[in-house]
């Protein structure tokens, strides 16, 4: 008998994906569908207020919405603080978050602590947190992330996001490689701990590494349209940890190793690039070279830095992420329970070439 969760016993989806072309535009009709309120706090960041957010307030402002525009410096619990206090003396009804994953973030966590529903409308594709219901911020917890709600609704404007800078869509195509070892790893934890699965949430993590590997040319030679795949297949994630309750169908022993990093490293690169490199080297873990290879090859075809030096990382910040990434959170992964030794972490360091 499979250790199967009780699956959609209660799952909480968005309640609507808005994914194309000039969506931006059709938000007027999108808060109609939701009927959730004439009166919104917009949270961006300071680079994006200008670019797009106030070209939203604009839209949304001739149908009859009222729109606040907040900009945020940083994502911080202080800055959660601030914006209750802008929701709360704007007597909002729901709040949109637009950007990457810093005002998205931010909107999730200070709708939810007020009980209001968020939009989520992200900018750049550069991780599976635009339809999460969980919220990452600085300084909680080794950056931990939060339990939230998911968004209400995602609008994803293809345009804009064709136009983003490159390497933050690379980087969400690493967010979603990285899912081959979480995945691997959940299986682990339920063969070796009988840790419960959801073979609905593993299926649709698997798809979306599928589609990455699969389109990873047309992805790298930006053909119109080409961040809709990468879109899609980060909701899609999104929906499978949706599904599962938890993080598990996207995050592993990669993401650990990435969080270790985000702790210990001089300059964290970005959340998709060190989980992906992770990736090679937990593939190396659960398969040999054999598999890391197989990462390797598909990052290096979408431009992925497959090493450390690409990514601006020291070698021995690589080698202590590895030997303390077990200690990060209470998850069983191939890292075992004691983690890797420090000749061990040398030596898939090496294999893999992310070290040399
Ligand atoms: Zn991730």
């Amino acid at each position: 008998m499979t250790n199967v969760i009780n699956e959609f016993k209660h799952v909480e989806m968005p309640q609507l994906l808005s994914l194309g072309k000039n969506m931006i535009s059709e938000l007027p009709q999108i808060l109609e569908t939701l009927k959730i309120g004439k009166n919104c706090v917009l949270i961006t960041d300071k680079f994006l207020e200008d670019k797009f957010a106030r070209q939203a307030k604009e839209i949304l402002e001739i149908s009859g919405v009222h729109v606040t525009l907040s900009t945020i410096d940083d994502s911080t619990l202080a800055e959660v603080d601030k914006q209750l206090t802008i929701i709360d003396e704007t007597k909002s009804e729901f709040v949109i978050g637009m950007g990457g994953g810093k005002p998205i973030d931010i909107a999730k966590l200070s709708s939810f602590k007020l009980g209001l529903r968020f939009i989520s409308v992200p900018t750049i594709a550069s991780h599976d947190g635009i339809a999460s219901s969980r919220a990452s911020l600085k300084g909680v917890n080794e950056r931990h992330s939060i339990a939230a709600r998911p968004p209400i609704a995602v609008v994803a404007d293809t345009e804009i996001l064709d136009k983003s800078p490159y390497r933050f869509t690379a980087a969400g195509c690493g967010d979603i490689l990285a899912k081959k070892t979480a995945i691997k790893d959940w299986l682990l934890a339920y063969r070796l701990k009988y840790e419960p699965i959801s073979p609905t949430a593993i299926s649709l993590s698997e798809m979306t590494v599928h589609s990455i590997t699969e389109n990873a040319s047309i992805i790298r030679s930006k053909a119109e349209g080409y961040s809709r795949i990468v879109i899609n297949a980060l909701l899609s994630s999104s929906l499978a940890m949706c599904v599962a309750g938890s993080s598990r169908p996207g995050s592993g022993s990669e993401h650990m190793f990435s969080h270790a990093l985000d702790e210990i490293a001089e300059k964290p690169a970005l959340h998709g690039e060190q989980t992906a490199l992770g990736s090679i080297i937990m593939s190396y873990l659960h398969e040999g070279e054999k598999g890391s290879q197989k990462q390797i090859d598909t990052m290096k075809i979408i431009g992925l830095p497959v090493t450390a030096k690409e990514l601006g990382l020291k070698d021995e910040e690589v080698i202590k992420a590895l030997e303390i990434a077990h200690k990060i959170r209470q998850r069983f992964t191939i890292l075992g329970s004691d983690g890797l030794t420090h000749e061990a972490a040398i030596n898939a360091a090496l294999k893999t070439g992310v070290i040399r």
